[in-house]
């Protein structure tokens, strides 16, 4: 990927883009792949990073949804289910599979959600993944050392998928690239442009870096914005939102939380929900949080009553005292859950997606969904762009498209099993005097993984070398701080910037990674 190379497409003048894709998370990565592989022409344009927003702050799991089987949402979870076989045979590099433990502690447990994930595996049938079974006390411990054993009965042992959402979604940004689309971080999308009919034909954007300012036309704008979704709307006409923002938190533990393979699924919290605690790089993540939010932010600020609420609920089901000490990082996400009616209570809002075109604008809009059903959702908003903007009407092709990354070659392990076919190319570099150097003795990133993501990677700032290309930041933030001179250091050699760029790099990343450093302490 090449920004300098996307910027000039953009600024051609004369050009028409058959589509124009605002956002940069897996939504719009997903209609840029899609379109991009139909033949149309397509542009994407990300106002920060890919994946800055909430596409970087799942939970990690490629899943049908369990919890949704209980709401009776039959084919939500069995859609979703024909998303986790395509992910794993189409990003078998970035995708893999996970067991999942759900301990009983009550005499019927076992028996209700065997029931449950029976019918789970059932609508999941013919696909690659083990199914469900019950497990005795003894194997409950063995699979989950640290598990409260006290009062324990058992559990019952399912699969599902698990995954780096952000290295996914470079993936997709090369993918889209390969595939013949324009995709650009670090652009604006600053207002619509309209025909005397009010169609919307184009867009105005900036270039964040440069301020410079520019226009382009298009035959269909699509809104992939995800929570922000209603200020790229309000761009279009004044109208009430339709996001109901709903915040979600992890919190990152080193392994001794849970010293296992195997993912921790708590069934019921006290607010309803589910809680996973899953063994993630060479951490624990555990999450997550449903918090009604008045405000969307690229950095949205967790709230001591989630962290409190996490903590307590893994010291109810592990045997060791998890506190605030033992957090390595905490990050937050924002759903784009779309609103249905006045109703502000998001847990009744559906995560299924929902896609419109505006009937007086036209421009359309995708929101909602979930990280696993991208694929999906694009090639629905393919089809109603390609019908909105007269496109001829191509076959959707990417249930069979590998994605960038994608390699047979099974040996690649370790911290750049996730790199898939790139590692190689990384390996090679590593090869080269003092490449091979990790940056910081808690972190896995090398001097030669930073060179890769600013050549092919797109990578600008600290921020996504430390956050996004690698996973440092949410692994361990405080390490992540220390480290920062010296990646800016090694950025700026390679995208040649001077000391005040430095600088100013280091103070910009330092204020944000203080967001993940857990500052709070135990009520
Ligand atoms: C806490 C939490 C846990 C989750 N866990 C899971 C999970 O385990 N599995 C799963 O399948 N799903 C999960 N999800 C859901 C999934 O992460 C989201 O559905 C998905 O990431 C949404 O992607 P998006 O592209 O719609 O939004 P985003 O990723 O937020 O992308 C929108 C992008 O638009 C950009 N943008 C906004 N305005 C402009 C503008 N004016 N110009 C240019 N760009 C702009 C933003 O910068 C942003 O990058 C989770 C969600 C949350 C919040």
């Amino acid at each position: 990927m090449d920004r300098q190379q996307s910027l000039s497409a953009l600024r051609q003048t004369g050009e028409v883009w058959d589509i124009a894709i605002i956002g940069g998370g897996a939504s719009g990565l997903g209609v840029a792949v899609d379109a991009a592989s139909r033949g149309y022409r397509v542009c994407l344009l990300e106002q920060s990073d890919f994946a800055k927003g909430t596409s970087s702050r799942s939970t990690k799991i490629i899943h049908g949804g369990v919890r949704y089987l209980k709401q009776g949402n039959i084919s939500l979870v069995r859609k979703a289910l024909d998303e986790r076989a395509t992910l794993l045979r189409n990003a078998p590099h970035v995708v893999s599979k996970m067991r999942f433990v759900l301990p009983s502690y009550r005499w019927w447990e076992s028996t209700y959600y065997g029931a449950g994930l029976r019918l789970y595996d059932f609508l999941a049938r013919g696909d690659d993944f083990p199914t469900c079974r019950k497990l005795s006390r003894d194997e409950v411990v063995s699979a989950l050392p640290t598990i409260d054993a006290h009062r324990l009965r058992g559990g019952v042992q399912y699969w599902d998928g698990q995954f780096d959402d952000a290295r996914l979604a470079i993936n997709l940004a090369t993918t889209a690239t390969e595939q013949g689309a324009a995709v650009a971080n670090y652009v604006q999308v600053t207002g619509l442009c309209k025909t005397n009919r009010g169609t919307v034909c184009g867009i105005k954007w900036r270039d964040v870096e440069t301020d410079r300012s520019s226009e382009l036309l298009a035959k269909v704008v699509v809104n992939a914005t995800g929570p922000f979704a209603d200020s790229v709307l309000q761009l279009d006409k004044t109208r009430p939102p339709v996001i109901s923002p709903s915040q979600g938190i992890h919190l990152v533990f080193d392994r001794s939380v849970l010293p296992s393979q195997q993912a921790l699924m708590v069934p019921k919290t006290d607010d309803g929900r589910v809680l996973f605690a899953i063994p993630w790089h060479d951490v624990v993540v555990a999450g997550t949080t449903d918090t009604l939010v008045e405000t969307v932010g690229l950095e949205p600020i967790p709230q001591v009553a989630e962290v409190d609420f996490i903590l307590k609920t893994l010291n109810r089901y592990l045997d060791i005292d998890v506190s605030s000490q033992h957090v390595r990082s905490v990050f937050a996400g924002i759903r784009p859950l779309v609103r249905r009616s006045g109703n502000r209570k998001t847990a009744s809002l559906s995560r299924d997606h929902s896609l419109w075109e505006d009937s007086t604008s036209q421009l359309v809009t995708i929101a909602g969904g979930k990280w696993t059903t991208y694929r999906q959702m694009a090639e629905e908003t393919v089809n109603l762009a390609a019908q909105v903007a007269k496109l001829p009407p191509r076959p959707c092709g990417t249930k069979e498209l590998a994605i960038h990354g994608k390699t047979e070659d099974t040996t690649i392990s370790g911290s750049l099993a996730h790199y898939g076919s790139d590692a190689a190319i990384i390996e090679q570099w590593m090869q080269e005097p003092g490449r091979d150097r990790q940056i910081h003795a808690d972190l896995k990133l090398s001097h030669a993984q930073i060179s890769f993501a600013c050549r092919h990677e797109m990578a600008r700032t600290i921020d996504d070398i430390l956050a996004r290309r690698s996973r440092s930041l949410l692994i361990n933030a405080r390490a992540a701080i220390e480290a920062a001179p010296d990646v800016a250091s090694i950025m700026a050699g390679e995208l040649d910037r001077d000391e005040s760029w430095i600088s100013q790099q280091i103070a910009t990343f330092s204020t944000i990674a203080e967001g993940y450093v857990c500052h709070f302490r135990q009520k």
